[in-house]
């Protein structure tokens, strides 16, 4: 790969590692100095002893204290801003999966800054102008639509801001105007296979696809691969949270080893959750973010309690931002059974990995005379039923056995027909824990 033209923004991404530090440093400080202008940090700050000198080196962040969630809900609406009112041109609204919403505000600076980043992610990728590119996600107060439209359009792309669902519309429009990059979240990318099926497409012999970018929710390498297969296309994975801007926190480079952490725009720490003491690279443990490049509401070491991992070593693309691992889920998305702690993508990589389940699967949660119960619901293909019992009962043993391997448990299965469970066009509700109802 040539390191000339491959860069959309050659400055911040063809950086030498010393060369990235001393602008980490700089962008550090000049952050403290403006977060310093919020109430909320006003007062943590005083608290800590902290002033905008006693940040010297990029080391010293850990001196900082940790912002989380919570103190972001506390401080809805204004409490973190740290410009007037007349400066901020956009607000968004978390899509609060995990409880009540947060606010987030940019300004001009900010938007500004933020397509600049998204425009970066998708160049890295292969899109070029003369492409189409289609947002299949939701616009509005959820980042992802804006996120990528302002990026693609900085970009020079040809952009269809479709939205999420109303799927053969989609489809239509793929087809008259030959899109060639798209955007998903991974549960609706499988939910369109079926309904392509449905109708007799192949997308390879019938649409012009050539790229996607999955992400806003957990999803396996098992997905990907599906995914790939079925449309033709590379699958790139796409990371970021409303709390720091929202997608073109971390994006996959055509290596698809990891997602380079855009650092010249946000500060990467890996914590362990409960002694929130750094890990080395290569551990998994709580991603905490820290702004470097935003001017209307700056956050200092954000828990975003996304489990990953630094990959250590360097990516054959010649970038030297770090690499961060297929976030595995939230803290909160883990969940208990029998003395076993599980995620639901673990369960993903299984399924999906066997020819004959389908495309969507749900976990359900039960308590039955004081004991646990693990359901998996999961559809299959329509070809099981209508072959004998025996083969049925093949594929159930397999789905058993292939479970417990991973899980060391054994769940009880209910195979359905395609279709049978509800579809999403957002964000997928994996896990019913009626337990906790
Ligand atoms: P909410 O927190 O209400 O869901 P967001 O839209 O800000 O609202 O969601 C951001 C979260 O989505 C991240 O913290 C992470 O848990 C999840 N997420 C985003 N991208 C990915 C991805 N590529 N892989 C796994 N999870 C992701
Ligand atoms: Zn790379």
């Amino acid at each position: 790969m040539s390191r000339t033209n491959q860069y959309w923004d050659a400055p911040a991404e063809a950086l030498s590692r010393d060369e990235l530090s001393a602008l980490q440093l700089q962008r550090l400080i000049k952050t403290i100095e403006q977060v310093s202008l919020s109430p909320f940090y006003q007062a943590r700050f005083r608290e800590c002893g902290i002033t905008p000198s006693s940040i010297r080196t990029l080391e010293d962040i850990r001196r900082l204290p940790l912002t989380t969630k919570t103190d972001l809900r506390n401080q809805y609406p204004y409490g973190l801003l740290c410009v007037e009112r007349e400066k901020l041109v956009r607000l968004h609204v978390s899509s609060g999966t995990t409880g009540q919403a947060t606010a987030v505000f940019y300004s001009r600076h900010d938007v500004d800054h933020w397509a600049d980043l998204m425009a970066r992610c998708m160049y890295m990728t292969g899109a070029r102008p003369g492409d189409t590119f289609q947002n299949l996600t939701g616009y509005g107060l959820f980042t992802g639509g804006l996120g990528f439209h302002y990026g693609s359009e900085r970009l020079g792309l040809l952009t269809i801001p479709s939205g999420a669902g109303n799927s053969k519309r989609q489809i239509q429009l793929m087809q008259d105007f030959s899109t060639t990059v798209f955007h998903i979240i991974p549960s609706y990318a499988l939910r369109l296979m079926d309904i392509m099926t449905e109708m007799g497409m192949d997308p390879k012999r019938d649409l012009s696809l050539r790229i996607a970018y999955l992400g806003a929710e957990p999803y396996s390498e098992e997905v990907r691969r599906r995914v790939e297969d079925f449309y033709g296309i590379d699958v790139y994975n796409s990371y970021g949270l409303s709390e720091m801007n929202g997608p073109g926190v971390a994006f996959e480079c055509p290596y698809k080893c990891g997602m380079h952490i855009w650092e010249d725009a946000y500060f990467v720490e890996i914590i362990d959750p409960e002694t929130l003491e750094p890990v080395p690279d290569g551990t998994l443990g709580e991603l905490v973010l820290t702004t470097l490049n935003r001017e209307a509401m700056p956050i200092i070491r954000y828990r975003s309690k996304d489990l990953t991992r630094i990959l250590p070593g360097e990516c054959s693309c010649g970038r030297v931002h770090l690499r961060l691992d297929r976030i595995q889920g939230r803290s909160d998305d883990m969940f208990i059974i029998k003395g076993v702690n599980i995620f639901p993508v673990q369960v993903e990589q299984v399924l999906m990995n066997i020819e004959e389940v389908g495309n969507n699967y749900v976990i359900i949660l039960r308590r039955e005379n004081n004991i646990d119960r693990m359901i998996v619901r999961v559809e299959v293909t329509d070809r099981i039923f209508v072959e004998d019992m025996r083969h049925l009962q093949r594929i159930q043993k397999k789905i058993a056995h292939d479970l417990r391997g991973e899980l060391l448990i054994t769940p009880d299965l209910e195979l359905v027909e395609p279709h049978a469970l509800p579809g999403t066009e957002g964000k997928a509700v994996r896990l019913i824990d009626e337990r906790r109802i």
